[in-house]
């Protein structure tokens, strides 16, 4: 196994040092293949050695065909042929060779730099994931690695050939004929390439804009489909459509403007390429008929420049799409300069395995400065004790889950766990010592069995069906005709909310760990399998650490603490039967639950028993 290289990936910045410092970066991990590297180079020189002694030979071919018929068919032909034949094939062999032999270095290159971004799209925050859109970011980085692919393959096997093509013709020329051809092969080529690197420098812009224009109505399209069904309870085809089509609209604009300027440089090349032709040509000519050149000579000079021709025909388009490598190379390094906002401490540590407390310390925290969303809150988990959360809808709930993952740190205080700010700690052991039951649950696109499994991938089937058995999710999945082996569909589409809330707490009790945090694991239940989950949820949590976020209050009414949340404030704490009797704003939500309860009740002609029935996970006889 090679080492990735150590490189460090270029920061983003604007202009041409940009394009040698993406170059840069990516010359260790090819040169990570020093050895292929070499003789991929050796096998180019060759080629090209060949490549340009074929028009020689013709010339003496053909120099020795004018001179002597008999002795050209008896002697010179034999053996110049057969050079000839053989400097023909051996071009073409050498760049075969060359080609099997670099594909490795090309494509190891592209799975490392790949492997690396994609580490560190994971280790981004959240924040920036919820900011940056899937669609924009998935093509940025498709159009990245293959970017790679198609620079490495335009340098090493068009710009550079082509360069020591062009070298070797001109020793050539000016070792053996006067230097005006010479001079005009290279007046010519500087001219072609300055002038093609003018106009692409001014092209890349539009590409640039172009490339903008195309994410962007890539992310709206699938941004779109991601929304089906929203987008179906409003019958919002049309304009959903139409949205698309303002983007697609512009794209096309700058698509356009950019092919007319691609036909303006393709045709200022060919005037360039045919002017130096024709004065070679004419210089050639001349002398051919004042005796100082033969035919032989006439037919180099002609092969010369229609062998440089075609490569550097596509020169133009090698270097625009080399700079547009670059770009897309530069974007995609431009992911990996974005700033982790989260980053594990110089000198952090692992977090002890074993029972842990959780202490929110005058805990304040806005996710954007200009609006706090938590102000000041303290409240104590001793270990293996269960602290509920409620409060209206946006009032900081979920937020104290996120910041207790480490998805965001705070502003003001800390959080502890067993006393060790979750700053100074690994993200790492942080994150396996809490499983999380969320408000929304997002399946991956796969098996049942996978995503119950992913709770932790080395746990044993039975592992998995005893757990799938405490989340109640046996009965279903023995129903399903494929049983663990049902696809969930995209984010889990094709399961309704309340069985992928089991899939969800299946896999949080697979993991097993020693903080758990339920963020309204039961809302998507219907009551009875709210009433026969709440048993496997407190069983689950016996002995764990607890933070229950929830709506129904009636889920709670046995846990340590209770704290009611009001715009990020503690406006009231204490046990079920303390706050009933303070009559404060819990005992008026559970007021106005119970009626609405009752209600539901009535309706559907059924006996409320519910709330006496549901517990959450504290000891019997918890309620003070
Ligand atoms: P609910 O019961 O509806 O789930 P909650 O009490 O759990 O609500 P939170 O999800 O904690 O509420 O959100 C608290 C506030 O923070 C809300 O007003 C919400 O708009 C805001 N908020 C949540 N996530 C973000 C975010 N990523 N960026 C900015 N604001 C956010």
């Amino acid at each position: 196994m090679r080492r990735a290289p150590s490189a460090a990936l270029p920061a983003p910045t604007t202009g041409e040092r940009h394009d040698w410092q993406t170059l840069k970066s990516l010359f260790p991990f090819i040169w990570a293949y020093k050895g292929r590297v070499l003789f991929a180079l050796a096998c180019l020189v060759a080629a090209k050695g060949a490549n340009v002694s074929v028009p020689i030979i013709f010339k003496h071919l053909i120099d020795g065909l004018t001179i002597t018929p008999e002795q050209a068919f008896i002697v010179v032909p034999a053996a110049l042929l057969l050079a000839y034949g053989a400097l023909r094939f051996s071009t073409s062999l050498l760049t075969e060779l060359r080609e099997v032999v670099f594909a490795r270095v090309t494509q190891q290159a592209v799975r490392e730099i790949s492997l690396r971004v994609f580490r560190h799209l994971h280790a981004l925050s959240l924040r920036f994931h919820l900011e940056r859109q899937t669609g924009g970011l998935t093509r940025d980085i498709e159009r990245g690695t293959r970017s790679i692919g198609s620079l490495i393959s335009y340098t090493l096997y068009s710009i550079l050939p082509t360069l020591i093509e062009i070298g070797m013709v001109i020793g050539i020329l000016l070792a053996n004929y006067d230097a005006v051809f010479a001079l005009i092969t290279l007046c010519a080529l500087t001219i072609y390439i300055v002038f093609t690197v003018k106009v692409t420098n001014w092209r890349t812009a539009l590409r640039r804009e172009a490339n903008e224009l195309d994410s962007a109505a890539n992310a709206r399209a699938i941004d779109s489909l991601i929304n089906y069904e929203t987008v179906k309870y409003f019958n919002n085809e049309e304009f959903e459509a139409r949205r698309y089509d303002e983007q697609l609209q512009k794209w096309t604009k700058a698509q356009v403007t950019n092919q007319y300027s691609l036909s303006a440089l393709n045709v200022g090349q060919a005037a360039i390429i045919a002017v130096a032709v024709t004065a070679m040509m004419w210089q050639a000519a001349g002398r051919v008929a004042s005796g100082e050149m033969t035919i032989g000579d006439i037919v180099l000079v002609n092969a010369f420049m229609i062998q440089l021709y075609i490569p550097l025909n596509f020169l133009g388009v090698l270097y625009r799409e080399i700079r547009q490598s670059l770009t897309d190379i530069e974007r995609m390094f431009g992911l990996m300069h974005t700033h982790r906002e989260i980053a594990d401490a110089p000198d952090a540590h692992t977090l002890p395995t074993g029972p842990a407390s959780v202490r929110f310390e005058n805990v304040s925290f806005a996710y954007d400065a200009k609006r706090p969303i938590l102000f000041d809150v303290d409240f104590d988990i001793p270990a293996g004790s269960t602290v509920a959360v409620v409060g209206h809808s946006g009032s900081g709930k979920s937020t104290l889950a996120r910041l207790l993952y480490r998805f965001y740190d705070v502003q003001g205080g800390a959080i502890r766990i067993d006393g060790h700010d979750l700053r100074s700690l690994t993200q790492d052991s942080l994150r396996a010592a809490i499983g999380i039951v969320p408000q929304d649950t997002v399946l991956f696109n796969d098996s049942l069995y996978y995503n119950i499994h992913y709770g932790r991938p080395n746990a044993s089937r039975e592992e998995v069906e005893a757990a799938t058995r405490a989340a109640q999710l046996e009965d279903f999945i023995r129903q399903l005709p494929e049983g663990y082996e049902t696809r969930v569909g995209e984010r889990g589409l094709k399961l309704s909310g309340g069985e992928k809330q089991r899939v969800a707490i299946a896999r949080a009790l697979l993991k097993n760990p020693a903080i758990l945090i339920f963020d309204e694991a039961t809302s998507a239940l219907d009551s009875r399998t709210e009433k026969a989950i709440q048993a496997q949820i407190e069983r689950a949590a016996e002995g764990r650490t607890a933070l229950v976020i929830a709506h129904r209050l009636s889920t709670i009414m046995d846990a340590d603490e209770i704290i009611v949340l009001d715009k990020g404030r503690i406006v009231e704490r204490g046990r079920h039967a303390l706050l009933l009797a303070q009559g404060g704003a819990y005992a008026q939500m559970w007021l106005l639950q119970q009626q609405e309860e009752t209600a539901d009740s009535a309706a559907a002609g059924v006996r409320d028993d519910g709330a006496d029935a549901k517990s959450f996970a504290a000891p019997a006889g918890g309620v003070a």
